[in-house]
């Protein structure tokens, strides 16, 4: 069994000044590994233990880490003197701009930020300032920050959740202590890939906006049905509402444009982060020109707030700029190099799953993964807690990571493969998978 005495003894350590150990809660997993070095598809810990990394820190790894181009850009401006943001522009934020504009159609202008939570914020606060209304959708399952408008039903449990509801109100379930009831009643959940959820609510409320993932990823893999985004485009029209998609994760991860250049669904206004800068902290927010210009509307009274110290460091900026470079090269080669890997994962653990007779399927997006242990694709959270078994999930998470395969310890997280694994790490990883498998059913055979 790998053991973890270092990392045990820092996170103890860092307990005393820091609450949890971790400066995010969510990376508060059993067992704690204390990392120390990576690169490209490789983490190492301070116990000397090696991983394949799945994680990619919650995504943005997409080119691997310690990428040499995205590394190069940030050296130079390094060199060149990174103070140059603070007090006017630079030309970096323009190039950036420029990019993203020129590889998503439906971007008539960005602005650029730090975190994804800052960009879903100031996405639905543009939204409640076009539309004059203050009542926002969101799906059950999922996630898009931590601030007060958006920390809600992400894993409700089951027993809350109750029978699926079509065309009702479903809980609010807040994710956070610290949310004032006045807030949360404007926030209401439906369900993903139920227009007559968004529907009933647009009937009920007046919706300013409705923000959603294209594709559910904080909790996996759950695709959009057929139609399901076209109809919530046409329900934006009908009701007015602003569309968000908030691409954090899966934008420049799935496309340069992001899910929406693959669904072929134009939002108001979409969100980025994450992949787009390799794991730099960068954000964007993005969109149609009339809602975006009401960050510097002449009128006051209409007019968006939008600061923040560290918008468009050079530092994060250049390391987008490089990131979205190597992902363009050679006509976007890498999206195609992504699925030729990713049908390799994915066809692979579907063998293994079979020959063990291991109820499960696997979603995937080209570079990203997902196993359910369930006997079909989920469509909505839902579903998940209905049929999706966790405590195999947790068991295969465990005992990879003993096999030296990172997936992470958290259920359902889904995986990424990267620009920097091979078909070498595919096929070692799928033997570490049969492995557990060949394992479990050894163990349930003795019983
Ligand atoms: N939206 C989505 C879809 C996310 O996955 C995340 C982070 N996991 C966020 C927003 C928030 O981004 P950040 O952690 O950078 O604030």
């Amino acid at each position: 069994m790998t053991h973890y005495p270092k990392s045990q003894a820092i996170l103890s350590e860092n307990s005393r000044y820091i609450p949890g150990g971790v400066v995010s809660t969510n990376r508060a997993v059993d067992p704690p590994i204390v990392f120390e070095r990576a690169d490209g598809a490789w983490m190492w810990d301070v116990d000397g233990n090696r991983y394949l990394d799945y994680h990619a820190a919650f995504g943005p790894y997409v080119l691997g880490h310690n990428d040499r181009h995205v590394n190069d850009a940030v050296r130079r401006v390094i060199d060149e003197g990174s103070s140059l943001y603070g007090s006017g522009t630079t030309k970096l934020e323009g190039q950036l701009a420029h990019m993203i504009c020129d590889a998503v159609p439906f971007v008539d202008s960005i602005q650029v930020l730090n975190t994804g939570s800052e960009a879903t914020y100031q996405a639905l606060r543009l939204a409640r300032a076009a539309t004059g209304r203050s009542h926002i959708l969101k799906p059950q399952g999922g996630y898009h920050g931590w601030h007060n408008d958006v920390a809600c039903n992400l894993m409700t449990p089951l027993a809350k959740l109750g029978p699926r509801r079509v065309a009702d109100e479903y809980p609010f379930e807040t994710i956070s202590a610290g949310i004032p009831q006045e807030h949360s009643s404007l926030i209401h959940a439906i369900n993903f890939n139920d227009l007559e959820s968004v529907e009933a609510m647009c009937r009920k409320y007046p919706i300013a906006a409705l923000i959603t993932e294209p594709i559910l990823q904080n909790i996996g893999i759950v695709h959009p049905l057929p139609g399901y985004l076209e109809g919530l485009r046409a329900l934006a029209d009908k009701y007015g509402f602003v569309l968000i998609f908030d691409e954090v994760k899966t934008g420049f991860r799935h496309a340069l444009g992001g899910y929406s250049a693959v669904a072929g669904v134009a939002p108001d206004l979409v969100v980025y982060g994450k992949a787009i800068a390799n794991g730099y902290p960068l954000a964007v927010i993005g969109g149609k020109k009339e809602l975006m210009d009401l960050f510097v509307s002449p009128d006051a009274t209409k007019r968006v707030l939008l600061a923040g110290t560290y918008n468009g460091h050079p530092i994060p900026t250049a390391a987008a700029i490089a990131t979205i470079e190597r992902l363009a090269h050679n006509d976007g080669a890498i999206y195609r190099d992504f699925e030729t890997l990713g049908q390799r994962m994915q066809s692979g653990l579907e063998k293994i799953f079979k020959d063990a007779g291991t109820t499960a399927v696997v979603a995937r997006q080209g570079s990203a993964f997902c196993t359910y242990f369930m006997d079909h694709l989920p469509v909505d959270w839902h579903d998940l807690a209905t049929h999706h078994d966790t405590e195999m999930d947790a068991h295969l998470r465990r005992e990879l990571l003993e096999r030296g395969v990172y997936f992470f310890q958290l259920p359902m997280k889904q995986c990424s493969l990267s620009a920097a694994h091979t078909e070498a790490d595919v096929d070692q990883t799928l033997e570490a998978v049969e492995d557990v498998l060949a394992a479990r059913l050894q163990t349930v055979g003795k019983r």
